[in-house]
């Protein structure tokens, strides 16, 4: 075996993630391959598309994806009481998930990028020179060798055992239909209370058009929640009769190895999603700048060891280990709370302009640690004074 055979680093996942990674590795230098199972990129993904305003700007993102833009969102207490948060600038973008990830795919592909559709990978084992790389193209398989592999598999864990890393410690289940309205909506709308979703919440993002992505984000009985959220809110306004209902799983929880020898896991295959919205494109490619760092480093040094990747967990989780934590606490905070008390905070709230500027100082998009213990306070002292 010569060298030129053997790749600097073999990336598994074409979702945004990996393709992003892959696109910042080969910028770099690097010689670097992707494998993605499915024959084409982004094709029938689940997702709102969300991405933060700042987040999308800072990253330069795929334009040609951007569907609309979240200027204002309406919450809904459970008895229907609208609070209407109006902050001065725009805080998101709602994009087209096949168009953005074909988007980070193709910059993957301008840098050089190898990149392998079809393929799957069916096992990775670590040698004590370089990686091997077992993948199917549907008809056989074949070997490719890498200094480094990185999962970027979403919730897809089957590799992650084998070489000792772990899967998030709990999922939640995120479920949504597209469909076009009567009326289309206008504004984002965020659904609160027990009976919509205990602990969490739905929503109804409109699209620019008049399509709308309905969904829901619960512990459990995801499906029998937004279909009473659809039945409920929307049934006299839909003009597909039966959209379709699609459901998948999200990371939720600190994973607590994401790194080994020769390997590290990156987006929600680290389980880098926020636990208070489901939310993985931001903190994935944060995840990812980091990882090109100290993928740079330990190429620098030809050293490959656990050792020398577990700082990628290390700087990873200490940008991003509080938020996960803190959003898990608030979540099982908010899970105890009554009906009747979100109401009680509905009704404190509204045109308290004050306390509303308060917490939009506190608030950011991405990083939800400043936020969070502030509007546990204000809950608790509105509802216990
Ligand atoms: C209903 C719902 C709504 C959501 N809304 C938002 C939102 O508004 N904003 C947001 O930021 N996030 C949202 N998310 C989460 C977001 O979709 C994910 O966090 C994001 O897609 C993660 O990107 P990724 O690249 O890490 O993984 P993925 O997008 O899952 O990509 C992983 C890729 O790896 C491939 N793969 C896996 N195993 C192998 C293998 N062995 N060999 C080859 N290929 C393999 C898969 O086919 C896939 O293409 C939502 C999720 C759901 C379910």
């Amino acid at each position: 075996m010569s060298y030129l055979d053997v790749y600097d680093i073999l990336v598994v996942g074409a979702g945004p993630i990996g393709s992003y990674l892959a696109s910042r590795l080969a910028k770099e230098g690097f010689k670097v391959a992707i494998f993605e199972e499915d024959k084409e990129v982004g094709k029938n993904v689940i997702c709102t598309g969300i991405i933060g305003k700042e987040t999308f700007e800072k990253f330069n993102l795929p334009r040609e994806s951007i569907l609309n833009e979240i200027k204002s969102i309406n919450f809904f207490s459970p008895a229907g009481a609208i609070f209407k948060y109006n902050p001065p600038h725009p805080l998101a973008y709602v994009v087209d998930r096949e168009k953005f990830d074909k988007g980070l795919f193709q910059w993957a592909k301008k840098e050089g990028v190898e990149t392998y559709l079809g393929n799957y990978v069916e096992e990775v084992k670590v040698a004590p020179r370089f990686c091997e790389v077992k993948v199917s193209d549907g008809a056989s398989f074949y070997e490719k060798k890498a200094k480094v592999v990185i999962l970027a598999t979403g919730i897809k864990y089957k590799l992650h055992k084998k070489l000792g890393l772990t899967s998030p410690p709990s999922f939640l289940q995120g479920v949504q239909i597209e469909t076009t309205l009567k009326n289309s909506l206008e504004e984002t709308e965020i659904y609160i209370g027990r009976k919509v979703s205990p602990g969490s919440f739905a929503w109804a993002v409109p699209l620019g058009d008049s399509r709308t992505r309905i969904g829901i984000l619960a512990k459990s009985k995801g499906t029998s929640y937004l279909e009473k959220i659809i039945q409920t809110r929307f049934k006299e306004r839909l003009l597909v009769e039966e959209p379709q209902i699609r459901k998948k799983s999200i990371a939720y929880g600190l994973s607590r190895k994401t790194t080994g020898e020769r390997v590290l896991a990156v987006g929600e295959a680290a389980g880098q999603v926020k636990t208070t919205t489901g939310g993985g494109i931001a903190y994935g490619l944060f995840c990812a700048e980091i990882a090109v760092k100290i993928l740079k480093d330990a190429f620098c040094r030809g050293r490959f060891g656990e050792k020398e990747l577990r700082k990628y967990e290390k700087l990873w989780k200490s940008k991003l280990g509080k938020e996960i934590r803190i959003g898990d606490y608030a979540r099982k905070i908010f899970e105890k709370f009554s009906d009747s008390q979100i109401e009680k905070v509905f009704k404190f709230v509204k045109g308290r302009e004050g306390l509303v500027k308060l917490l939009e100082k506190n608030f950011d998009f991405e990083f939800h640690s400043k936020f969070l213990p502030l509007g546990i306070r204000v809950f608790k002292e509105i509802l216990f004074r």
